[in-house]
């Protein structure tokens, strides 16, 4: 696992609770790895013979450059959180869109299918869930951003369903993700929007796990909306990426368990 900051990770807990209940002789650990070093850690990843890598920020970008092949998505975010030799090539691929379907309908009970969605943030996952809300055949995607130039950008990849919206648009969504940094443990409390804004019978996700119930997501509550943290795309965007790695379905069960034994407390 490499990033920038990288101690607060939880990724290789995960990974290696998937090892152990696989069998494999496997370890995860973290490093952290400044974006002007990435070329010399994947360097130093092919000769220490490492299988693969979860990336996240803000080597994410740099990383799909650096793969010799990327998948179609991967490809069309410009970014991957996942790298995996194949035999000399480095392959690269993106598990936080489908990691995040996949949190949505468990934890959520939720198909995007014909739905009005709204995406808070323009970053990178953002910009994976925007895709992904598409590709799952949402109706709409609204994206707000505090930078209008990036919500343009993010949402171009939902092709025609895709528009920039403002804090307003938010209550006629049926799904709001809140996607951007603000509410991570130890940043400055902030809200991105008046939570006003929310109302019974939607359904509000935080991609924020550390606190497991944000301010938004309590806001939201108060109000009457279903609400989801994020530890659940932590934890299939994880599943994903071992399954790459390993070729064989990920113990999605037992990174929960580990997952939730480690959660942090509800502040
Ligand atoms: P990023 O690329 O740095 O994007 C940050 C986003 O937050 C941008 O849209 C930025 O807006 C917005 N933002 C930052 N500060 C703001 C402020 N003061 N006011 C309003 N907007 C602000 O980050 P990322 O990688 O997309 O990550 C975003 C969040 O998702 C993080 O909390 C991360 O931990 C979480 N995440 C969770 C998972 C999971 O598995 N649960 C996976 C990936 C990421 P501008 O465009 O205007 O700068």
């Amino acid at each position: 696992m490499i990033g920038d900051p990288i101690a607060h990770s939880r990724s290789p807990l995960l990974h290696n609770a998937a090892f152990d209940a696989m069998g494999l002789d496997w370890v995860s650990v973290a490093f952290r790895v400044p974006a002007e070093r990435l070329a010399e850690a994947l360097a130093g990843m092919r000769a220490l013979g490492i299988k693969g890598l979860s990336v996240t920020t803000p080597l994410k970008d740099a990383a799909a450059a650096c793969a010799d092949e990327l998948t179609p998505l991967a490809r069309r975010l410009g970014a991957v959180n996942c790298l995996t030799w194949r035999g000399e090539r480095l392959f690269g691929d993106s598990t936080d869109g489908d990691g995040f379907l996949q949190a949505l309908r468990r934890g959520g009970g939720f198909d995007p299918r014909d739905r009005h969605c709204a995406v808070l943030g323009a970053g990178g996952a953002a910009r994976a869930v925007v895709l992904a809300l598409a590709e799952a055949g949402a109706s709409e995607v609204v994206v707000v951003n505090r930078t209008r130039r990036r919500a343009e950008s993010a949402s171009a990849l939902a092709g025609a369903a895709g528009r920039v919206g403002a804090p307003e648009d938010l209550a006629g969504a049926e799904l709001v993700v809140q996607a951007t940094s603000l509410g991570m443990a130890g940043r400055p409390a902030a809200l991105p929007v008046d939570p006003g804004h929310f109302h019974g019978g939607q359904l509000v996700v935080d991609l924020v796990y550390d606190p497991p119930v944000t301010a938004l997501l309590d806001a939201a509550r108060v109000r009457g909306a279903h609400t989801v943290g994020g530890l659940g795309m932590l934890v299939h965007q994880a599943a994903l990426a071992i399954e790459r790695w390993t070729g064989a379905a990920a113990p999605v069960e037992e990174m929960w368990k580990a997952a939730a034994s480690h959660a942090p407390r509800a502040s």
